[in-house]
């Protein structure tokens, strides 16, 4: 709070500065790594605009969204959650791809194998040219009828007053995200799984390391042998079990992080 009023904290200008030594030894193992896994969550996108659930300014510090982001909350008053994720869309809408998505982008064209497995909704991977990314959570773009599942592009939604309607058979259209005590798309789960076991190197990204089962694809991949690197500015669990933690905002330690293996590998 002080800080916010006053300026930066010390603190906060570490977090901001490119000033960041890395341990060669990081370098090797991701140029001896066949395969490499980024497990991403909502502080990746923090950069671009889009508010953490978690964290220092996560959105839970204004308001709860266990009370809007589940199916009764939505039965009970479609209109409320729908105005809801209408807010969110606008915000997504009007943000872009900052340099933390697109060094992995970048990753993902110089190494053979990488992965990306996110727990965000946002498809701000996919806008920084990322292929094959895994959605443990949904796409918020995404939507389908709670009643006949008839599945709608955001683009192909009607626009409406309150929540939308299916033209098939009249019931309410919700988005296509995982919402508090549902389960998660189970072909997401299961490749995201084979890709934490199999990987050499795992970067946990802006996640609190909270929500299961995201949360424990890095403990899955660390007991298979992985290399384990968190990039996130506060402490988490996952900085408990992580080989090198990089506290640092993820749009600086990215790009940062190829720059230093380029320097490292070619000169
Ligand atoms: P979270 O909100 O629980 O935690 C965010 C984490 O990011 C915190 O640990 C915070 O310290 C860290 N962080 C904040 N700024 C950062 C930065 N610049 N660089 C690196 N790290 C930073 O997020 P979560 O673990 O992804 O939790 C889960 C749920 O929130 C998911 O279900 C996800 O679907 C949903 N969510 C998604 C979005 C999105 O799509 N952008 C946004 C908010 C929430
Ligand atoms: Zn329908």
């Amino acid at each position: 709070m002080w800080q916010s009023i006053f300026g930066k904290s010390q603190e906060d200008e570490k977090m901001d500065s490119p000033n960041l030594q890395l341990d060669p030894f990081l370098f090797e193992q991701v140029d001896k790594a066949s395969h490499i896994v980024a497990l991403t969550g909502a502080g990746i996108s923090a950069e671009s605009g889009i508010p953490t659930f978690r964290g220092e300014e996560g959105l839970w510090k204004i308001m709860r969204p266990e009370e809007l982001a589940n199916f009764d909350a939505f039965m009970e008053n479609p209109d409320r959650v729908s105005e809801w994720y209408e807010h969110r869309r606008e915000i997504i809408d009007n943000v872009e791809p900052n340099p933390g998505h697109k060094a992995l982008a970048s990753m993902q064209e110089e190494f053979d194998y990488v992965t990306i497995i996110t727990q965000n909704v946002d498809g701000l991977h996919q806008r920084a040219g990322s292929e094959n990314v895994i959605e443990l959570h949904g796409n918020i773009y995404r939507n389908y009828c709670v009643d006949c599942k008839k599945r709608y592009d955001y683009n192909n939604l009607r626009p409406s007053e309150g929540a939308p309607i299916c033209d098939e058979c009249g019931g309410y259209i919700r988005p296509d995200v995982v919402w508090f005590g549902e389960s998660l798309p189970m072909a997401a789960v299961n490749e995201a799984e084979q890709h934490a076991a199999s990987a050499d190197v795992m970067f946990s990204i802006g996640t609190s390391g909270v929500v299961y089962p995201a949360a424990g694809l890095p403990r899955m991949a660390k007991s298979h042998d992985a290399y384990l690197v968190e990039i996130n500015p506060e402490h988490t669990d996952i900085s408990l079990i992580a080989d090198e933690t990089i506290r640092m905002k993820s749009g600086i330690a990215l790009p940062e992080l190829l720059n230093q293996y380029h320097s490292w590998k070619y000169s």
